[in-house]
């Protein structure tokens, strides 16, 4: 089989390229995964987010997948809030690598192949910078090692900075032992009250940037193919990584380099300082987890992204609109044979479309755009299909409902059964809005009743009625369902 042609923009070169793996067929992703010292945002869930749906993707076209996202379980951060809570550092860290497992399943994300820790892989951390020691390009002082940046000449070919510019704007900390401005440390001396471990150079720990190196080389090898994180993360942490990598094995490290852009709040930096920092379990208990990977993907990974109330709500309109359409169809069409023979237009079109889109640089919106002509289709054809043969429309929807189960797979999305995601929709409107489940049910029974009388007027009263309380009704095969409606400024 010939690979698929996928191309990819890489930050190393600033080109799109054609995704050629190492090996053919298969795919090896390392993607530096989170600091475990606090749950996580969502600018980190849409970074993830992008990620699973690249490693989705991949794995659809047919290749062998190996993906490694680890967990930084040592660190300045862990420490500090380990003091703060009075837990032990490694307790602290192991408690939010769970957080981080649930909010990652609740996020829909897939479970990488393997997850290491940085607890786990001293040894190898060890291991890497004995080399780099050995080779001449790292250097101890006083119990620390630090990495000779000097001595890489490739440094910076990542991030495409100006060594002169960087030396100028670093200061050397008290207490750094290092010899130039740029050596940055890959194994510091123990301090009293921090995790430590034994080392050539003493008791210690590994700076931030050598793990990955470490982890990336014992899982996928010393080079391997994709290296994907956030936009901050380039420069200093990836560049770190490949000097440390390449100047240990004298081999490329990563072929392509993803990174994610940033995620906005209402139009501002997410900061601490500003306050405004939304954790994914927080957002989670107000929108659904599928209209957030909705909003996520609506807009190309490398592109920056704006949270706002107005674009999160809009998605879960969007969600509700592709749920009823599946409900319908599976109503209409779910378990029946409808013989073989051939279908209606050409509904294979939509997912060659949603391939192209994908195919190039991952491009999920554009993605999204052939699924919405997937879903007027469906929609034409369960509510006034163009022609008559029922047989033909039945055939038609089937394929269209396998073609979405397809999609689905690569997005995380309409993972759900339909009508059940659908009441949980509703149930969160109805708690928002503060409306009355009984009162409702008990004026959808006097409707039914009226009709049934044959008194529309009557029906259409109670129609109007239930409108101003915020609810919507569809009369179905399956009896009169309800929605609570959009408020009439976001419908507008
Ligand atoms: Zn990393």
């Amino acid at each position: 089989m010939a690979q698929p042609s996928i191309t990819l923009f890489n930050t190393l070169t600033m080109q799109k390229e054609p995704l050629e793996p190492t090996e053919p067929g298969a795919v090896r992703v390392y993607v530096c995964g989170p600091t475990v010292y606090s749950y996580i945002h969502i600018g980190n869930a849409r970074t993830f987010t992008s990620f699973d749906v690249v490693v989705r993707y991949l794995r659809y076209r047919g290749f062998r997948v190996t993906y490694v996202r680890n967990y930084t379980d040592v660190d300045d951060k862990i420490i500090k809030a380990a003091h703060e809570t009075g837990e032990e550092p490694v307790a602290l860290a192991s408690r939010f690598v769970e957080a981080f497992r649930e909010d990652a399943r609740a996020l829909h994300m897939v479970e990488p192949d393997v997850s290491p820790k940085v607890s786990d892989h001293i040894p190898e951390i060890i291991s890497i910078i004995q080399k780099l020691v050995d080779k001449g390009v790292a250097y101890e002082s006083q119990g620390d090692v630090y990495f000779a940046v000097s001595r890489y000449p490739d440094y910076a070919k990542l991030s495409k900075r100006n060594l002169d510019d960087l030396r100028a704007g670093e200061r050397v900390h008290p207490g750094d032992q290092k010899r130039e401005p740029l050596d940055f440390a890959l194994w510091k001396a123990a301090k009293p009250g921090e995790p430590s471990w034994d080392s050539p150079w003493g008791k210690g720990r590994p700076g931030w940037h050598i793990e990955c190196s470490a982890m990336s080389a014992r899982y996928l090898g010393e080079s391997f193919d994709i290296h994907g994180g956030a936009l901050d993360l380039i420069f200093p942490h990836h560049e770190n990584e490949i000097a440390q990598s390449e100047g240990a094995s004298g081999k490329q490290f990563s072929k392509y380099w993803m990174h994610c852009g940033f995620l906005d709040i209402e139009g501002a930096k997410m900061s601490k300082s500003l306050g405004n920092v939304v954790r994914l379990r927080d957002a989670l208990t107000k929108v659904d987890a599928e209209a957030l990977r909705f909003f996520f993907l609506s807009t190309h990974y490398r592109h920056p992204l704006n949270f706002a109330d107005k674009a999160i709500a809009d998605a879960e309109y969007r969600m509700e609109y592709f749920y009823e359409t599946l409900r319908k169809v599976d109503e209409r069409v779910a378990g029946k044979d409808f013989g073989k023979g051939p279908l209606h237009g050409e509904p294979g079109r939509f997912l060659k479309e949603f391939e192209a889109a994908m195919d190039d640089d991952f491009n999920a919106p554009n993605g999204l755009a052939a699924l919405s002509g997937l879903f007027g289709l469906m929609n034409e054809l369960t509510d006034k299909p163009p022609v008559k043969d029922k047989a033909l429309v039945g055939r038609t929807l089937q394929a269209l409902r396998e073609d979405v189960r397809k999609v689905s797979g690569v997005l995380g999305l309409f993972e759900d059964e339909p009508a059940q995601w659908l009441l949980r929709r509703r149930e969160r409107a109805v708690r928002e809005r503060g409306i009355d489940v009984a009162e409702v049910d008990r004026l959808i029974a006097e409707r039914n009743e009226a009709r049934k009388a044959k008194n529309f007027a009557e029906a259409d009263r109670l129609r109007t009625e239930l409108k101003a309380k915020g609810v919507e009704i569809m009369d179905t095969a399956a009896g009169t369902t309800w929605k609570v409606a959009a408020p009439a400024t976001e419908a507008a």
